[in-house]
Order: C-alpha cells, then sequence, then structure tokens
C-alpha cells in the first residue's frame, strides 16, 4: 500500500504528559501533510486514574488514530522493568498487526524503550526525539540505551548533537531541531492565568510551583530527601501549586508526604495539569522547585527562577536562574529566600521551530532509505589511538598513518 501511495506511516509513543507536550506539535504538523500517516500508542501514566488519566488530555487535543493500552495495574511503585516488559509485548502486538515505516520515541521513561526495542527488532525504523541529553537517575541510563537502539536523532541543540557523535552516531542521522515544547511554550494561544487558576482551583495571588520525583537510584533515601523538602516549604511560608510525582519506583513515599499539606490552605495539589495551563502557571510563577526537568529546560525561557534539588538532574544545563540544592531543609529555604531576580530568557533549547523543522526532515526522500543496520562510528583518531594504547606503541598519530600505510601490522585484539 505505501509503495503505491508514497504515503510514510509513522507511530509515536507516549506514556506521560511530559512527553505528550513534546510530541504533540510534531504530531500536528505530521497531521498536517498529505504524505503521512500517524497514529498514536497511548500507555503508562496516560491510562491510570491515579494521574489524571491523561489520555483524556490526548483525546481532547483534536488528535485522531489513538490506540490506548494499559501497561500497568495503578499501583503507585511500579516495577519499571515489568512494564518494560508488558509494553514491548503491547506494543510489538501493535506493530505487527499495524505496521510501521518510523515509530517515534521521545526522552527516556521506560515507554521509549520499550518503543526504540520493539522497532529495532522489527527491522522498522526508529527516532528518537531529545536524546543525547544529560541527566540523573535511571532516565540517563535509559535515554543512551534508547539512542544505540534509533536510527535517527531529533536533539534539542549542538552539544546533544556531539554527545550522540561521540556515542558512533553518524552526523547524517541526527538532526537539531530544538526542544519542541519550546514551540508550546513561545506560543500565543496559551491560555491566561485567570483561565489557569479557575480551572484548577488555585485561589492565592503569588505562588511557586512544586514538582518532585523520586530518584530511582537513590530509592532507599527517598523518605528523607522528601522530609526534608516539605519542612523547607514550610518554612518558607510560601503558597504553592504541588503536582504529583511520576510513577517511578519510590513514588508512594513522595506522594504520601505530599498529600500530608492537603488540608493547608497555602497548597493547592494536584494529581497533573494540562500541558498548555502548566506553561502559564509556570510562566506567572515566583518559582518552580524540585528536580523536573521543566525547572532546567522550560523555566529558563521563561526567566522564572527554579530550586533545582538533588541529582535528578545532574549534568544538566546549568543558568542564572538555576540554584542548585542538596535535599538539605536549609539549603533549600535559603535558595527560597536568595532566588535570582530579572533572568533574562534562555534558548539554549530552541526557539520553538521544532515542529517544522522536524517535518522537513521528514519529507526528504533519502531518510527513509535509511539503513536499519547501524553501523558503529570511532570517533576521528580514536581507534588508532586504541591500537597504539594496545600494544603500547610509540606516538598515535605516527602509529596511525603508518596502519594506515600498511607499513604497521594491525593488532590481532583491541580488547
Ligand atoms: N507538565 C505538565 N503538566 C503538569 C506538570 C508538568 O504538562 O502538571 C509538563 C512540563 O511542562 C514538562 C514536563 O511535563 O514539559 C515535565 O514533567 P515531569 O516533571 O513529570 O517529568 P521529567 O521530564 O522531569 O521526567
Amino acid at each position: 500500500m505505501k509503495a503505491e501511495t508514497g504515503v510514510r506511516r509513522m507511530l509515536f509513543v507516549t506514556g506521560t504528559r511530559a512527553d505528550f507536550g513534546k510530541l504533540k506539535p510534531l504530531i500536528r504538523e505530521v497531521a498536517a501533510r498529505a504524505d503521512f500517516e500517524y497514529q498514536i500508542f497511548a500507555t503508562g501514566m496516560h491510562m491510570l486514574s491515579r494521574y489524571g488519566s491523561t489520555i483524556k488530555e490526548i483525546y481532547r487535543s483534536g488528535l485522531e488514530h489513538v490506540y490506548a493500552y494499559l501497561n500497568q495495574d495503578g499501583s503507585v511503585n511500579t516495577q519499571m522493568d515489568l512494564v518494560l516488559a508488558n509494553t514491548v509485548q503491547g506494543l510489538g502486538h501493535f506493530v505487527r498487526e499495524f505496521p510501521q515505516d518510523l515509530i517515534v520515541v521521545h526522552g527516556d521513561r521506560v515507554e521509549t524503550l520499550a518503543g526504540a526495542i520493539v522497532g529495532a527488532l522489527n527491522n522498522t525504523l526508529v527516532a528518537h526525539i531529545e536524546g543525547g541529553e544529560v541527566s540523573g537517575t535511571v532516565d540517563e541510563l535509559i535515554r543512551h540505551a534508547v539512542t544505540k537502539l534509533s536510527h535517527l536523532h531529533f536533539v534539542a541543540n549542538e552539544d546533544a548533537k556531539a554527545r550522540l557523535l561521540q556515542m558512533g552516531e553518524t552526523c547524517e542521522s541526527i538532526f537539531v531541531i530544538g526542544s519542541p515544547d519550546i514551540d508550546a511554550m513561545l506560543s500565543e494561544s496559551l491560555p491566561t492565568l485567570d483561565e489557569v487558576r479557575a480551572r484548577y482551583g488555585i485561589a492565592f495571588p503569588d505562588y511557586g510551583i512544586v514538582l518532585y520525583h523520586p530518584v530511582t537510584t537513590e530509592v532507599g533515601k527517598v523518605r528523607q530527601q522528601v522530609t526534608n523538602v516539605v519542612s523547607a516549604l514550610e518554612r518558607s511560608g510560601r503558597n504553592f501549586v504541588v503536582l504529583y510525582p511520576n510513577n517511578d519506583t519510590g513514588a508512594d513515599v513522595i506522594l504520601e508526604a505530599i498529600l500530608r499539606l492537603q488540608n493547608n490552605p497555602r497548597y493547592r495539589i494536584l494529581p497533573s495539569m494540562r500541558f498548555e495551563h502548566f506553561l502559564t502557571l509556570l510562566k506567572h510563577s515566583q518559582v518552580l522547585v524540585g528536580n523536573s526537568s521543566s525547572g532546567v529546560r522550560e523555566a529558563p525561557v521563561y526567566g522564572v527562577p527554579s530550586v533545582n534539588i538533588g541529582t535528578r538532574q545532574l549534568n544538566r544545563y546549568r543558568y542564572l536562574s538555576i540554584v542548585d540544592v542538596a535535599e538539605d531543609e536549609t539549603a533549600i529555604l535559603q535558595a527560597l529566600d536568595n532566588l535570582p531576580r530579572a533572568v533574562p530568557p534562555s534558548f539554549h533549547f530552541g526557539r520553538g521551530q521544532s515542529a517544522g523543522l522536524f517535518v522537513a526532515a521528514l519529507r526528504n526522500p533519502e531518510l527513509w532509505c535509511t539503513q536499519r543496520q547501524k553501523q558503529f562510528q570511532d570517533m576521528p583518531g580514536s581507534r588508532e589511538a586504541r591500537l597504539v594504547t594496545a600494544r603500547g606503541l610509540a606516538p598515535a598519530a605516527h602509529v596511525a598513518r603508518g596502519w594506515r600505510e600498511g607499513r604497521v601490522t594491525r593488532p590481532q585484539s583491541s580488547q
């Protein structure tokens, strides 16, 4: 059918409000073109009432062809390995029933990994959005694993591209398109703050936002960490809109601590907000507190200060508006009392043109001929240097030249 019509079929995999917010502008742009067909595989937190059943947001967006798949039960502490296994199974069934030319995944969730695995194992091209980033928690491991399973990479900036090159990806497979959430952030059609307040019952005039997730690799410390965070919020005397954490291992402990604040009028606790509503709230907030990627990637676009707690965003972008602190009550309080002021917006992750750049890349017929058999690209000079190290031979450049010209014998094993 594809050969006859020339239409390319692509499947977008989404597991959370976070990745859907970023995929949405891309899907919209794809949906507007007659030469593409799309489907949306919606799973993960979207399907759970505890997290606000954000599948509703997908239906509400006006996008069509949504396939909803429940990959876990509603317990707070999910076994991420089982969620991965379930998603691979469901998604595998789906793509064999509805063959795709391209599977599009975003970021670093287990559903992302499932999408990349299913694509790679079914000889289907995989496009990964926002690879090449660095962070803490298990996301770091997942993101880079997804890179190696993906054939095409749509990254936020040149830093991310350089990391992918370092990971052995080819230059031709990497497209710098910026972070797609900035398309939405800079859009003129965001709701007004009054609309947001009315919809979510936010009564206080000034407020900060709290988005705090477990760090899966520090799960034994989560109780103490969240206790310190909540104590600092309490002592700050500020008002806060507090969003539920994601469903990573350890989330139950955080949720328990958050729900204890429920009857205090200084807090408005919400499972999840619509992406555009969240952006408006962020734009007008005094501070974003926690360890969400939003604090390092989105708040700086609006010049809103963030108090970034702990290691979850380790090694990520640093900017004047971001104050890094440990999960220490006093340190968090001090940061809240000394927030950076009048910080100009940062466009480190793009200027809101990702969707157009994404589709422009997809419209190149050569992209669809990308080899399913990937080949690792050595960094220029690295292979020669390794061979030299393995043999304990003299200067790399000298030996490398000799090796290329056949004057030096290549070692049998480079291990
Ligand atoms: N977000 C949202 N609604 C909310 C909270 C966050 O749409 O109620 C968006 C936010 O704009 C950002 C992303 O979700 O794009 C961040 O989500 P989260 O902190 O859950 O995940 P992370 O990216 O840190 O893993």
